[in-house]
């Protein structure tokens, strides 16, 4: 029988599981385990709608150990796999498990890794030489897949009596450091089961030997077999929350939900009422690696009654809490409607509230209570709220405003709204802000020196998005947000306004002209309140800010919306006197001076330039003047 290769990203885990010097072996029988009950599900879950997979024995996973052919079998009455399905399952990388590890791998190539998480059906192979797999499903009749590891696989007929899946291992030889001997122990596997696998819903079943006196005897005693259901099938969520330990609540998270970290916060907790369900969620500790891309699959595992309905259901989060992970179990669905109650759209609708409340309050007590690790979170998730808040034309904002952290320039760390408005200076109207890529830029926007030298924090919008959120909320508590940036911002006294005036009133026919000669790239040239040390800024009018207008023009989109920008001169610079001096003698210059000064703003603001051999021309003809 011709043997098949295996895809070459099996292939290379496959090494990885077979060359693999990690200690923490044992795992692969928590994945098979979790397999076959995965099996079970797909077979009841069938049957709710079709007789043809009921099975009239109970749905168990039963775990053989055979010391004489030096074998452990694993055995399910679950759903089975055609010829096609195990050449798909097992042949290719193709599932979640797997593909996680494929993907931590490329970022961190230590073999230390393996088995903190699913690695899935492969991971039989860090204990096994060889590997059998029986199979059959309700409508056909058996195969057998086989492979001893890297040289491929073979799939042929094979005698299958019953519907389910049987998986043999051919355990490998014990090393001086290894003994795959104790896979064969009872002992031993009892305890792996009810370390990783006590909440399976199905009996895991397994032949122990125990001992009774012999009948009619007082003292001789004989062994015996019987079967013995390992597990203690209560799953994990609808145990008391006081008798669950945190190891119990991150072994759990880190096998159902193929994280190699633990969660960085759990909620469990149950509720009576309207809806009443019970709910384990997580919010892990690191960006999911695939959190922005299109294969991350989001939303909650869905139960009734502990048995399992629906993977991934949407309807139970909002978007800007898709990073949270779990699973929510409500009685209030009726299995026997099966698939219909998904349809029942409003029940899952009140369900998904609910939920989200509980997700919003349990942040906004991390975020009073434990600072810290809400500023962990925030780093990792803060956009999604963000995107939160800017979607949907700001209708979350009323939800979500209260989550916001933003750094500020009061010691550079993270603050809330709320925070930012109680220590406003008095007669402080509006909230004011700054963006840039990063804070030494926007340290460095000539606007800022004034506002800070004048006791006001300012936020410093460092991510795309931020602008973009704070503009659909509008306010925060009726505090108007402004850039410090925008041309109408204002934090002069009265007697700095008239100042003001005076100078751009005397020389208003030189900002006309300079104005004239930038044409339209600038609506007017004119007098700067905001300026300290350097000569010019640029400020934008309401509407399209001028990072927004950096992050749009990197958009896909030909032309997109520019900042209606003004050219402001700082008229106490030196600069501002060689001008009017060149005004006055030679007015022909004011074009070039004029044009100069507005690529200068340019740099300043991090726009690219819009001629640079022209502008690198012109400071040239400048130094040969003046040498
Ligand atoms: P994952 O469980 O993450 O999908 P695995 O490598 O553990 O990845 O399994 C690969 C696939 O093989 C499963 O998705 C399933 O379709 C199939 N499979 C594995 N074990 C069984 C089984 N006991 N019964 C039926 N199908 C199985
Ligand atoms: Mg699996």
């Amino acid at each position: 029988m011709a043997k098949k290769q295996f895809k070459t990203e099996s292939k290379r885990l496959l090494d990885l599981m077979v060359n693999s010097i990690y200690t923490n072996r044992e795992i692969f029988l928590r994945e098979l385990i979790s397999n076959a009950s995965d099996a079970l599900d797909k077979r009841h879950y069938m049957s709710l709608t079709d007789d043809k997979y009921r099975c009239s024995e109970p749905l168990t996973i039963q775990i053989i150990p055979n010391r004489e052919d030096r074998t452990l079998t694993i055995e399910d009455n679950g759903i089975g796999m055609n010829r096609e399905e195990l050449e798909e399952n097992l042949g290719t990388i193709a599932h979640s498990g797997s593909e996680l590890f494929k993907a931590s791998l490329q970022e961190n190539p230590e073999v230390d890794i393996i088995g903190q998480f699913g690695v899935g059906f492969y991971s039989s192979f860090m204990a096994a030489r060889k590997v059998e797999v029986y199979s059959r499903t309700v409508d056909d009749g058996g195969y057998l897949w086989t492979s001893e590891g890297q040289d491929g696989y073979t799939i042929s007929e094979c005698e299958k009596e019953k519907t389910g899946t049987r998986i043999t291992l051919y355990l490998r030889e014990d090393t001086d450091d290894i003994k795959y001997s104790d896979y064969l122990d009872t002992y031993k596997l009892e305890a792996l089961v009810k370390k990783y696998s006590d909440y399976i819903r199905y009996p895991i079943q397994m032949m122990v030997e125990k001992q009774r006196l012999k009948e009619g005897s007082e003292d001789e005693y004989e062994t015996y077999q019987e079967l013995k259901t390992l597990n203690s099938m209560v799953p994990l969520w609808r145990r008391n929350k006081k008798d669950i330990t945190e190891q119990e609540y991150n072994d759990f998270y880190r096998s159902k939900f193929a994280d190699w970290e633990a969660p960085a916060k759990v909620i469990h907790y149950s509720l009576e009422g309207n809806v009443s369900y019970r709910a384990l969620l997580f919010i892990p500790s690191k960006v999911p690696y695939n959190f922005y891309s299109k294969d991350f699959e989001a939303g909650l595992q869905l139960y009734s009654k502990g048995v399992f309905i629906k993977d991934h259901a949407k309807e139970l989060l909002p978007d800007y809490f898709y990073f949270v992970k779990g699973l929510v179990d409500s009685d209030d669905f009726s299995l026997n409607i099966s698939r219909e109650i998904l349809q029942q759209d409003s029940q899952l609708q009140a369900l998904g509230k609910s939920v989200t409340k509980k997700i919003k309050s349990t942040l906004v007590t991390m975020l009073t209570k434990e600072r810290e690790e809400y500023e962990k979170f925030y780093k990792n998730f803060g956009s999604s709220l963000k995107y939160g808040v800017y979607q949907d034309f700001g209708i979350n904002k009323k939800e979500l405003e209260d989550l916001l952290l933003f750094y500020s320039s009061k010691d550079e760390k993270y603050v809330t709204l709320k925070e930012y408005v109680e220590r406003m200076k008095e007669g402080q109207k509006e909230i004011y802000y700054c963006t840039g890529k990063n804070i030494s830029q926007i340290k460095s926007v000539p606007q800022m020196e004034q506002f800070l030298e004048k006791g006001y924090e300012v936020l410093y919008l460092t991510e795309d998005i931020d602008e973009f959120a704070l503009m659909m909320m509008r306010d925060y508590q009726e505090k108007p947000f402004k850039s410090v940036q925008q041309a109408d911002v204002s934090i002069q006294s009265e007697e700095e306004k008239k100042q003001k005036e005076e100078v751009q009133k005397a020389n208003e026919s030189l900002l006309k002209k300079m104005g004239e000669s930038l044409g339209g790239k600038v609506k007017e040239v004119r007098i700067s309140s905001h300026l300290k040390k350097n000569p010019v800024c640029l400020v934008s009018e309401e509407g399209i800010s001028m990072e927004m207008e950096k992050y749009l023009s990197q958009l896909p989109n030909s032309d997109s919306p520019k900042a209606t920008k003004i050219l402001e001169i700082n008229a106490d610079h030196e600069i501002f006197e060689v001008i009017k001096k060149a005004y006055e003698n030679h007015p022909e210059d004011i074009d070039s001076y004029a044009d100069l000064l507005y690529q200068q703003a340019l740099l300043i603001e991090g726009f690219p330039i819009d001629d640079p051999v022209k502008f690198s021309n012109q400071i040239c003809d400048l130094m040969k003047k003046a040498g």
